[in-house]
């Protein structure tokens, strides 16, 4: 576990049991009831279920949801703070219909509401949402059926929220309004001049491309006037980007929306509901720093800055205090979701044995990288490996130009990579290893294929190289002695996992365990349940992975609720136009041709047809 360093991330909810096995805590705090993930992975494939999987565990998203709400309760009840906490869940973070019903279903204690973006989002919210006391935010640009949609909603009973992301949407709300005889709920996204660091920020701060500046604000105040609709004005929203990794930053920012706030209600605006936005960061490599994987607070931490600054400055200005709305993606689900997959193989740096005796036709560069071998020591590894850079790069050259035979050159790579291995070992001594050596490691390290796509199951770690912890599921009481990274199976470089968590900040390779013959190996990422699934594609056309939901009981009993067969080959196929029927008939075609010209018997097209139409049928991933 410590070297995973899984209690460092895993935030109570996962751990190693003595068996080796990655174990689950559905309840949080490292309590109750332990599931081994592995055992989960059999029950799977009893079931017929190939990886990779994406296990979802239902208790964790409610776990999530209540450890927020009473967090914010706690923070309200010990400050005595006079409004109430509503959170809210953009949908954007991640849209699949199961994980927005167990939402609005594990949240409809706490009236947690969903926020929208888009008319698709808000139909969707509109479907899973039952609670009319819990908000329903829609920021995004709103065209008319948008907001007449949101106008229905109102008109049902839902506290729809229209948050002006821009100042000319307001007189569309107002006609559309009018129309429908709807009186709107307004709120304004304001642009503050705090902006946060960390990776997803780029959305806060004066520059950002969303919000209102605080001259078209007092503008939207005065054209409510004018309309007599300043009571329809009651919230103020701003959002300074996701993940957040410094609470000085949560706190600015707070700040400044509090003064506006209290400026909106000294206008006469009706005001109640003040909408902080996303941007409580998940602790991705337990580091607890404001790194940007990371974040250098908790979440009662979170809760009670806010409550405080916000009575801070409200009581300053004697105006009452507002509902805190805050719209946590990432922290809610990050931690529900996990890409569970097997190994398929692993390619090692092989050097084998080098001849005692070159010939004597051996060309010069091989010899002198012979020679650089056999006189390293301590005092010159940075030469040495100047010096096997420079007469492996000679070797390819004289290839290219036909000087050297294919024989040779592979002699040649063989010296450089036993000249690279016994660096990585004498480096070892070296209290300063210089920048070049130290890659080695990497360079060296083994290449295990695992039976995922990048882009489809984890698009940030290949977009913006964001850290995902990833652990071997089990054999956690062998010490793995292997380095190596990960490579999907996509025919891509690009497809592949070479920086992971370590307690000493990241590194470039994952300590894993030898494959034995006839037994899976199985890896897992852990805390992908935020934004990966919809922003991943169908890169060499690897589709939707199979996707389980467990739920565990007190006694520690658990069932699979939900379980969704991943794309086929006819379903990914279909997604780029190609229609599946069509192309089964022009295979039959191609088949009958081969027939005509003698190149296969009608029985043998029977079975190629066979073959394409279960291809068809089949999971896009390696079947084994
Ligand atoms: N609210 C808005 C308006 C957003 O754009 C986002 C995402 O960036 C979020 C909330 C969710 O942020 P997070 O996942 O950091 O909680």
């Amino acid at each position: 576990a410590e070297l995973y360093g899984i209690r460092n991330w895993g935030a109570g909810y996962f751990d190693v049991a003595q068996s080796g096995d990655v174990v689950v805590y559905p309840f949080g705090d490292n309590r109750g009831p332990a599931v081994s993930i592995p055992e989960i992975i059999r029950g799977m494939r009893e079931r017929g279920y190939d990886m990779p999987v994406l296990l979802r565990i239902e208790n964790i998203l409610d776990s999530q949801i209540t450890s927020l709400h009473q967090s914010f309760r706690k923070a309200i009840g010990s400050l005595g703070y006079k409004g109430e906490y509503r959170g809210i869940f953009p949908i954007k973070v991640n849209q699949q219909q199961q994980v927005v019903e167990k939402i609005a279903q594990f949240g409809s204690r706490y009236h947690h509401g969903l926020e929208v973006g888009s008319k698709a989002e808000l139909i969707a919210a509109v479907s899973q949402l039952r609670d009319h006391e819990a908000c329903l935010v829609c920021n995004g640009y709103k065209d008319e059926e948008f907001i007449d949609l949101g106008l229905h909603a109102v008109r049902m009973g839902y506290k729809c929220f229209f948050v002006l992301e821009m100042a000319s949407e307001l007189p569309l709300i107002l006609e559309r309004s009018k129309c429908l005889g709807v009186r709107p709920l307004i709120g304004v996204r304001a642009k503050l001049s705090v902006k946060a660091g960390g990776h997803w920020t780029d959305s806060g701060g004066e520059r950002s491309t969303f919000g209102l500046t605080t001259a078209q604000i007092v503008d939207v105040v005065d054209q409510l006037k004018d309309h007599d609709m300043l009571d329809c004005f009651q919230l103020l929203h701003y959002h300074l980007g996701s993940q957040v990794p410094n609470i000085r930053d949560i706190r600015a920012a707070v700040m400044e929306a509090c003064r506006i706030y209290g400026g909106l209600v000294a206008e006469g605006a009706a005001m109640g509901f003040l909408d902080l936005g996303g941007g409580l960061a998940v602790d991705y490599d337990g580091s607890h720093t404001n790194y940007v994987s990371s974040r250098n607070y908790s979440l009662d931490e979170y809760c009670a800055d806010i409550i405080e600054a916000v009575m801070n400055i409200l009581d300053e200005e004697g105006i009452a205090h507002p509902h805190i709305v805050t719209e946590s993606g990432r922290a809610t689900v990050a931690y529900y979701s996990m890409l569970l997959f097997n190994i398929l193989d692993v390619s090692r740096v092989e050097i084998g044995n080098l001849p005692d005796i070159l010939p004597d036709d051996c060309p010069e560069p091989v010899r002198n990288m012979r020679e650089a071998l056999a006189g390293l020591t301590l005092r010159n590894l940075q030469e040495c490996y100047n010096d096997a850079v420079y007469y492996r790069d000679e070797v390819r050259q004289q290839f290219l130009t036909g000087r050297i035979t294919l024989r040779e050159r592979t002699l040649g790579e063989r010296y450089f990579w036993a000249i690279m291995k016994r660096i990585a070992q004498e480096k070892q001594k070296l209290k300063h290893v210089p920048k070049d050596l130290a890659e080695i490691d990497v360079a060296l390290a083994d290449i295990y294929y695992g039976n995922f796509s990048v882009f489809q199951s984890l698009p940030d770690s290949w977009a913006i190289d964001q850290l995902f912890p990833v652990v071997p599921l089990h054999r956690l009481n062998e010490l793995p002695s292997r380095q190596g990274i990960l490579s999907d199976i996509t025919c891509d470089s690009d497809g592949r996992i070479d920086h992971f968590i370590d307690p000493q900040g990241v590194k470039g390779t994952l300590d894993l365990h030898p494959l034995k013959d006839g037994e899976e190996y199985y890896l897992g990422v852990f805390l992908v349940g935020a934004y990966q699934e919809t922003l991943g594609d169908l890169h060499n056309l690897l589709g939707d992975t199979n996707v389980v939901s467990v739920r565990v009981h007190e006694d520690g009993s658990y069932e699979f609720v939900r379980e969704l067969r991943g794309d086929s080959v006819a379903d990914i196929l279909s997604y780029v136009e190609y229609d599946p029927r069509r192309i089964i008939d022009d295979i039959r075609e191609a088949a009958e041709q081969a027939v005509r010209e003698g190149r296969i018997t009608p029985s043998d097209r029977y079975r190629v047809m066979q073959a394409y139409e279960d291809g068809l049928r089949g999971y896009t991933y390696f079947e084994r």
